[in-house]
């Protein structure tokens, strides 16, 4: 590769960050990273009535979450207004654009007369210019677009990074609005001049553009600039086989924060939907980075499994330091309205509890156990705490009173007790669990048990 990579991503703040934004500039960044290139954050805000500043914040914020480091930007197309402007005013004196100043009522007879002719409606051409060709009268208090003078023959071609060689009429290309009547420039227009300022090399995006790119390879054509690769990543769709939508649940990547999703995970899960490493599921970041030379990406769409995120979840859970994992719970105890700090317990309480959460929010709930009331259920308590089992909770309760508060001491205390009484283990701990953790199952009782304070175990136990 000759042209250094340059990438980016370019939302429109329009709500927040889309997981499936979130894969195309995961796609980006690692491509970018992969060959040492840079990686730019482009706001795409020209919509001003649906672009919000909280929207910003918001696609910021996940990008900062998911660590996909922008080299530069954020660069906001509204700052930039000026320069589509001056670009547009070379292309009139270059004559690559051109007023036009059919009103709308013009423009519907227009598609109306096509229709009746059983042609697909398109801009008839009327104000373009041609040479030797007789331009209609300026009419009075009609303000004009500006249009892009398409090529009318030949074809555009490009080879796909994802798709493979496509090639588009340019019979089947409009002369494009690149200017409105208030002389804002259009969507299509400020992409092509953002990606030619920013030189960029490879434009990796949803294959709900690949309408646009015949149309801004032609504008970039005229202005004499080098063409970046495109590459078009198919939709992610639900379940159900329609695009993925808040229908099918959270398709905000900062819901998945708040959920308790790591985001090493989603990195791995999103980067698989629609990308391949020969059979490689689970890999890190430094991984992706490495393999991800632009191959490999698949050209169907991918499917969203809830079911295969929450592996990968628990995968990382398990492989990551308790340190790491307290934080982490701190914060799910945070937005549940409760303060807790990382300390020597909170890191073996996660220890514990680990294996079987497939998300924070799970170890969260695990853990309320030791912050929060419990709510035994009236059928566990019927189940476990029987006549049978009462009195053993008692003595039980007694010995704990008065024992060093350690796993092993506990363990020895409930021998004792099952040896007094004639039970057996899987009649003692479960009715323990009902009443000290309110479940019926947990991590081994004498490991759950030594992490709870005594008196909070003698509290749940009285009564019993
Ligand atoms: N602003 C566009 C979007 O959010 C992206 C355009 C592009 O990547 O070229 O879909």
């Amino acid at each position: 590769m000759t042209r250094r990579v340059r990438t980016r991503i370019a939302p429109s703040p329009t709500g927040f960050l889309h997981l499936g934004t979130a894969r195309t500039a995961l796609f980006s960044w690692a491509f970018a990273r992969h060959h040492g290139g840079d990686f730019i954050l482009r706001i795409e805000d020209t919509d001003v009535a649906r672009s919000t500043q909280e929207a910003v914040d918001q696609i910021i914020a996940a990008m900062q979450w998911l660590e996909l480091d922008y080299d530069e930007g954020p660069f906001y197309q509204m700052k930039r207004l000026d320069r589509y402007r001056e670009v547009i005013a070379k292309m009139l004196v270059e004559g690559s654009a051109y007023h036009c100043y059919c009103t709308p009522e013009e423009l519907d007879a227009m598609r109306e007369a096509q229709r009746a002719r059983g042609e697909k409606p398109r801009y008839d051409g009327r104000w373009r210019p041609e040479p030797g060709k007789q331009l209609p009268e300026v009419p009075q208090g009609v303000p004009a677009v500006i249009r892009f003078r398409n090529p009318v023959d030949g074809e555009v071609t490009w080879n796909d990074m994802v798709k493979g060689p496509i090639t588009i009429s340019n019979r089947e290309l409009d002369d494009l609005i690149i200017s409105r009547p208030d002389g804002t420039p259009t969507y299509n227009f400020c992409v092509v001049v953002d990606d030619w300022d920013m030189q960029i090399s490879h434009v990796i995006r949803g294959d709900d553009h690949v309408n646009n790119t015949p149309r801004q390879i032609n504008i970039l054509r005229a202005l004499g600039a080098e063409l970046p690769e495109y590459g078009h990543v198919p939709m992610i769709l639900g379940p159900d086989g329609d695009k993925l939508s808040k229908r099918h649940g959270a398709v905000s990547v900062m819901q998945y924060e708040e959920g308790g999703y790591l985001p090493e995970a989603m990195l791995n899960y999103l980067a698989r939907l629609g990308w391949s490493h020969g059979d490689d599921e689970l890999f890190g970041r430094d991984q992706l980075v490495a393999w991800f030379d632009g191959h490999h990406l698949a050209r169907s769409p991918a499917q969203w499994d809830a079911a295969k995120l929450n592996w990968v979840n628990a995968h990382v859970i398990k492989g990551m330091p308790d340190e790491a994992l307290a934080s982490g719970v701190v914060r799910q105890f945070a937005l549940r309205g409760v303060s807790l700090s990382v300390d020597e317990r909170l890191k073996r309480m996660c220890a514990v509890f680990k294996d079987r959460c497939a998300t924070l929010a799970e170890l969260a709930d695990w853990l309320g156990m030791y912050f929060l009331d419990i709510k035994p259920r009236d059928e566990d308590l019927a189940a476990h705490v029987t006549a049978t089992v009462r009195p053993a909770l008692q003595s039980l309760r007694d010995r704990l009173a008065d024992i060093d508060w350690d796993k092993g001491t506990i363990a020895a205390a409930m021998k004792e007790t099952l040896s007094t009484h004639g039970l057996k283990m899987p009649q003692l701990a479960p009715a323990l669990r009902v009443l000290v953790c309110g479940r019926a199952q947990t991590p081994s009782i004498d490991a759950v048990l030594e992490l709870f304070p005594r008196e909070l175990v003698l509290l749940r136990l009285q009564g019993a």
